[in-house]
């Protein structure tokens, strides 16, 4: 199984509430918590989501996760990009680290930076992108933060660049809750389009445990099932969704179960791994 959406370092995402105290901590307690959580949801490979304002030495942010790498087999990075950062020597520096094969997509942060995806300063970014045949996954729908600005993170936006960019492959995360059907629209008719079920629901593991194992189901968790089911359907493209958990915003095992909840059982092999494999290029 592979989880194509968590955080393993502070994304220092402008605005953004409390971050989670283990990211802070040193290299080998973070990743020997990580491995127990992988190992009880039973997945073998995670995407790490890159930090924004990292030193120039790191221009997609991920210098922690390589360092993590170290400690947990099947932890792969993914690039942060900052539209703020255009300059020829900044897109060097970023193109190096894509021929050295250090990541397995780019990730835009929409919202938290207050551009939409077809900014000038995202376009060289997508001209890597298909030079080096990597997805951009956008963060799109409602922010972790109140100096966001939400419109920017509408995922229409998106279908303004899949359309003028065919040759790239966009995902986004979050299936641009809460603009489900808006989101649902944009895959359903564009062929270069995925779907990240990631960050759907936060909360710990009393939560899930209250909905799926308790007495009575919990009408947040329920609401949520049957409007995704309905986006789901409306896309009607199984090969186009993809399992991620938002780590550590929510437990990856009582994850696992909404996903299971949310995609039909024909389709889990495809949602929970085989997608993630073709998409990211992973063994
Ligand atoms: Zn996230």
């Amino acid at each position: 199984m592979i989880d194509v959406h968590v955080h393993v370092t502070n994304a220092k995402l402008p605005g953004i509430k409390a971050e989670h105290p283990l990211l802070d901590g040193p290299e080998p307690p973070l990743a020997e918590v990580l491995r127990a959580e992988m190992k009880r949801a039973g997945v073998d490979q995670i995407l790490a989501m890159g930090r924004l304002d990292p030193p120039a030495s790191d221009p997609l942010g991920i210098a922690g996760i390589l360092r993590l790498a170290g400690f947990v087999p099947g932890l792969h990075a993914i690039g942060a990009i900052d539209p703020e950062k255009a300059s020829s020597e900044h897109l060097q520096r970023v193109e190096m680290v894509l021929k050295a094969g250090k990541v397995k997509a780019l990730k835009a942060y929409l919202g938290y930076r207050p551009y939409g995806p077809d900014h000038a300063g995202y376009l060289p970014y997508y001209e890597l992108a298909k030079t080096y045949k990597l997805p951009v996954v956008f963060h799109t729908g409602d922010t972790y933060s109140t100096t966001a600005k939400l419109k920017y993170a509408h995922p229409l936006l998106v279908d303004e660049v899949a359309v003028d960019h065919p040759d790239v492959r966009f995902v986004l995360a979050h299936f641009g809750n809460p603009w489900l059907m808006d989101a649902a629209a944009v895959v359903y008719k564009n062929p270069n389009v995925w779907v990240d079920l990631s960050g759907l629901i936060v909360g710990d593991e009393a939560l899930f445990a209250g909905h799926f194992q308790g007495r009575r189901p919990i009408e947040e968790i329920s609401d949520a099932i049957g409007d995704l089911r309905k986006a789901y359907r409306f896309v009607g493209k199984p090969d186009r969704f993809l399992f991620g958990s938002d780590w550590p915003l929510a437990p990856m095992a009582s994850y696992r179960k909404l996903v299971e909840a949310i995609v039909p059982p024909d389709a889990h092999r495809a949602v929970f791994e085989d997608n993630a494999k073709a998409l990211f290029g992973l063994a």
